[in-house]
């Protein structure tokens, strides 16, 4: 049993657990061997690709820098993997999830000035604006607090949006070959065709999985998910142990970006769009950086206006799990921003009250979508604008330390005494057998080491420096992607949050956002007490 899921949302259901034991090393090697028996020119193979998670990537790194005495960096992990893939299983497609989170920092960013527009105008349950990327926190507000999904962005979370890179890009740029057989009749047209690609991504927790499962990332037509198989950190590192590959060894070129790919047997596009950009940096957290990406773009949209520069303050209350930030006009005293950065269950049950308190919305178990009265959003201001205001957007993940501390990641590597009484990360003391915890019986097989923690924070942010990201070509390459992608008759504009022609917009909703919806759960309450 997962740990991730039975101690942070503490709701999975027996479906659930089934469709996160479908998905694991085991069938991504049962699926190449059957898949290495079609020849390649086949209708039936299909091409195998890998996407891994900046998080995974640091978890590994971390681990192999344990125990060398060079340290190994998140880039270097990224080519060892590239080469398992390709040298042992014969995968040519390898790529880093971190373009892929870059498009959904910029949709995500787009939702939240339309959201902004939607709350000036009356529009309820517009702003705060709730992160959507971890699917830990998704699975416990539709079971548990239906009331917060209007607040929970629509943009989908990097995983999701790899997908569509994957399935809906790069299969168009390969032309990929399909016959299409409507009522009996045989249209040799070529067109995309996802099911002719098996995505596998690696990524730090097991909810990823349940994430992946979604109806809403099923391709009814083709019958294929946007991912098809995700694995955990520690199941990769399985993988590449059960293979005999020693990962702490280097490899080729490990140094320099990954050189184009040669395009699959029967690709014909012509821009065939092998390479991706790679590992991106985002300043801000290593659960993605939503937050300061929403908070950059606050202060530019300010500094267009020709006005002074806003000020930023930030407060932390108990612990590093939870931090306010504020943006105030210095000239006016104005606050014209508050965020949140809210991470672990104890942090999210009261950002659930608090923004139901703030929105006049009644939260707690049943009370879907329920408003309190006619209540607006309740907003408190001092004489100067600052002091008591709302919220304007939360980063939520149910991981205590965000991602990073995913419940699939790998553990210290020295051996650690578990007492079953010990206090969790977020000093809770409690029974992890009794709470249906399964700690495991490897080595150093512990959840919530902080120390361990910290350590793969550091290698995170490594090779990046969180002050100077240069995106400016990897914008260039994402407006790009998204007209061709959307199908879009304009010419590329210079950046995501222009307008394309209505057909086009209808597929950038479809290719880059998702629903949400209230799940009544076959499992009455919580397994673990918060
Ligand atoms: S915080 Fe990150 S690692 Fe934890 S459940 Fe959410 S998405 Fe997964």
């Amino acid at each position: 049993m997962c740990s991730t899921l039975t101690t942070r949302s503490g709701c999975i259901t027996s479906a659930e657990s089934v469709l996160i034991t479908m998905q694991s090393h085991i069938q991504v090697l049962d699926f190449l061997a059957e898949n290495a028996t079609h020849e390649p020119t086949s209708q039936k193979r299909k091409i195998p690709i890998v996407s891994i998670a900046p998080q995974s990537l640091a978890s590994l790194a971390a681990a192999v820098s344990s125990s060398s005495t060079t340290p190994v960096t998140p880039r270097q992990i990224l080519h060892r993997t590239e080469a398992f893939f390709n040298q042992v299983l014969d995968v040519n497609y390898v790529y880093d999830t971190t373009f892929a989170r870059h498009l959904s920092l910029l949709e995500h960013t787009r939702e939240f000035w339309e959201r902004k527009t939607q709350s000036a105008n009356g529009v309820r349950g517009a702003l705060p604006m709730l992160a959507s990327a971890c699917p830990g926190w998704i699975c416990y507000a539709e079971k548990t607090h239906s009331e917060m999904l209007p607040f929970i962005s629509r943009t989908k979370s990097p995983q999701q949006v790899m997908g569509t890179i994957v399935k809906s890009w790069l299969g168009s740029k390969w032309n990929i070959k399909w016959l299409l057989t409507f009522f009996h009749q045989t249209c040799t047209e070529s067109v995309n065709s996802p099911d002719k690609i098996y995505h596998v991504t690696v990524m730090p927790c097991y909810d990823k999985k349940l994430e992946a499962s979604r109806q809403d990332f099923y391709n009814d037509v083709f019958a294929t998910r946007e991912v098809d198989c995700v694995i955990t950190t520690g199941e990769l590192e399985l993988l590449m142990r059960e293979k005999s590959w020693d990962i702490s060894v280097p490899v080729v070129n490990e140094l320099v970006p990954t050189p184009p790919r040669t395009p699959p047997p029967g690709a014909s596009g012509t821009d065939l769009g092998t390479t991706l950009p790679q590992m991106i940096s985002h300043p801000g957290t290593s659960s993605g950086s939503y937050l300061h990406t929403i908070i950059e773009a606050v202060r530019a949209r300010h500094r267009l206006d020709g006005s002074p520069d806003l000020e930023l303050s930030t407060k932390t209350l108990r612990s590093a799990d939870y931090e306010e930030y504020t943006l105030t006009d210095k000239e006016t005293g104005k606050v014209v921003f508050k965020g949140a950065k809210c991470y672990g269950f104890r942090n999210l049950q009261n950002i659930v009250r608090r923004v139901g308190k703030e929105a006049g919305v009644q939260t707690g178990k049943g009370a879907a979508g329920r408003l309190a009265g006619s209540r607006a959003r309740v907003v408190k201001k001092t004489a100067t604008g600052g002091g008591d205001v709302t919220l304007d957007y939360v980063e939520v993940m149910a991981c205590p330390g965000g991602c990073i501390n995913g419940g699939g990641q790998l553990k210290r590597r020295e051996p650690t005494k578990v007492d079953p009484g010990q206090k969790d990360s977020e000093g809770y003391q409690r029974d992890w057998t009794e709470a249906g915890v399964d700690l495991g019986s490897g080595p150093g097989a512990r959840w919530g080491d902080k120390e361990w923690t910290k350590e793969v924070e550091r290698v995170y942010w490594m090779e990046r420096d969180p002050d100077d990201p240069t995106h400016a070509g990897v914008d260039v390459f994402a407006v790009n992607m998204l007209h061709e992608i959307c199908r879009s008759d304009a010419v590329p504009g210079l950046s995501w949050s222009e307008s394309m022609d209505e057909k086009a917009e209808a597929q950038r909703r479809a290719l880059f956002r998702t629903e949400y919806r209230a799940v009544e759960s076959e499992v009455d309450g919580l397994f673990v007490k918060w």
